[in-house]
């Protein structure tokens, strides 16, 4: 893949259009916290068919799925096409679109998609019924909650957080997490932690996911925490102290009626799925930084030039480009693997990902410079677009996490 196809151009168009008349009026509002992203994230899914399309899929998958529990053959069960298919590039071109603006809302939506995905991979066909498919179409928000006051680049060894099994078959919850994406609003919340076991020393203790919701007895989700940028996803908070609850919560491990065990979790997967998201985000950030430093340097005259005359800004804009082209070459890198069914290794996503955001980064600080004071202003965007490129060399893994996976790779040859 060299470039995007006319069907995805065309596609792209109307997306940004739809952004500008449905998010960017709301862009402030989004940024003070005074509006949550979930209304904008349910208007893109009706809009664009987006949710009847998750349904159709959903009920396929489960059909499937019931037919090999009942020892039917899954390929004979008759299904509503879902659409779409394994349209990922038309996915990242929403994220891409949307990014330019207001990264959050990407954020908020990719979480409740790890929370959903969780569950989908996880779960049993009931677990799959109560609480993935309201996640699917975005009708409820989810939460994947790993992360600790004391853990985070750590996050499975260093886990405190508890859940002990009860006689009667229940299990009881205690700990806290930190940095929640969509924490606070949650109606379904993927928590993971470990299983208590006095005879196996805390780091090597099991991994067991629940899945909580919202208002449970022992379980509170604070209110948003006060951010550098992605303001437009709600981060918060979460407490469990003696939430006590049944089996047919715990993911991966055969609860509910059904007979078939949920699968193991893949972690690996999960952090894939993240880095590779957060390669198409930067993208949105550096096609618009790049968009208005050229119009700005073309317009703002200092000594009676304009800016773009001077070297020294020439060679930001064309730092920015390269950025553009590398970024957008990795990513159509990964989607043409995707297509041909390979799949890249975690090294190569993990470079990705650190090779987009610092780029990402860079480009939004050098679109400040280009702007003088007034890129320090809200008022001309970059700031905003600086404020959320920086969190991508935090979550989904550190800079240096990725460092670490690149490195490891290269020593095992
Ligand atoms: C806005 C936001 C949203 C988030 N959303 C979620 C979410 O929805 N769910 C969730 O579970 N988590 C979420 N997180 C948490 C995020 O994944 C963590 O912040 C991240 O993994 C880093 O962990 P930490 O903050 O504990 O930093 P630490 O792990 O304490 O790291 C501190 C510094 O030490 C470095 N470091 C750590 N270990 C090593 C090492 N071995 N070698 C070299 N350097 C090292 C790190 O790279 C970093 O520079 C979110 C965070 C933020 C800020």
């Amino acid at each position: 893949m060299i470039e995007w196809s006319e069907e995805q151009r065309m596609a792209r168009d109307v997306i940004r259009k739809w952004v500008e008349a449905e998010i960017v009026p709301h862009v402030d509002a989004l940024d003070s916290g005074e509006m949550t992203p979930y209304g904008i994230i349910k208007n893109l899914y009706k809009t664009f068919g987006l949710d009847e399309m998750a349904r159709n899929r959903f009920d396929a998958a489960i059909a499937r799925e019931q037919a090999i529990e009942d020892g039917k053959d899954p390929e004979a069960v008759k299904t509503v096409d879902g659409g779409g298919g394994d349209d990922m590039g038309m996915s990242q071109l929403v994220s891409i679109e949307i990014c330019r603006h207001a990264a959050g809302i990407i954020t908020a939506m990719g979480v409740t998609d790890l929370a959903s995905g969780a569950i989908m991979s996880q779960g049993t066909i009931e677990q799959k019924q109560r609480w993935g498919l309201d996640l699917l179409t975005k009708d409820k928000v989810g939460a994947w909650a790993i992360t600790e006051p004391g853990s985070g680049s750590d996050a499975f060894g260093g886990m405190k957080s508890t859940a002990k099994l009860n006689e009667d078959g229940t299990w009881t919850l205690n700990g806290s997490k930190t940095f929640i994406t969509n924490g606070p609003h949650a109606d379904t919340t993927v928590f993971i932690c470990k299983q208590y076991d006095p005879d196996v020393e805390q780091r090597q203790r099991k991994i067991v996911t629940f899945v909580l919701d919202k208002g449970m007895a022992g379980f509170e989700q604070t209110k948003p925490l006060k951010k550098m940028g992605i303001t437009a996803s709600p981060t918060g908070q979460l407490f469990l102290s003696d939430c006590v609850v049944g089996p047919e919560r715990l993911l991966g491990g055969g609860g509910g009626k059904s007979k078939k065990p949920g699968k193991k979790s893949d972690p690996k997967a999960t952090f894939m799925a993240e880095r590779v998201g957060v390669v198409g985000m930067s993208l949105g950030v550096v096609e618009r930084c790049l968009e208005l430093s050229t119009e700005y340097a073309k317009t703002r005259v200092q000594w009676d030039k304009p800016i773009g005359d001077y070297q020294l800004i020439q060679l930001k804009l064309a730092n920015m480009e390269v950025a553009r082209f590398n970024i957008q070459n990795m990513l159509f890198h990964y989607l043409e693997c995707r297509s041909k069914g390979k799949t890249m290794t975690f090294a190569e996503a993990s470079a990705m990902k650190l090779y987009s955001t610092q780029a990402a980064v860079q480009v939004a600080d050098d679109a400040i410079q280009i702007f003088g004071g007034n890129g320090y202003m809200a008022e001309y965007r970059v700031e905003g677009l600086y404020r959320d490129a920086r969190i991508m060399r935090i979550y989904a893994g550190t800079d240096e996490m990725q460092v670490r996976a690149i490195a490891r790779d290269l020593l095992s040859r």
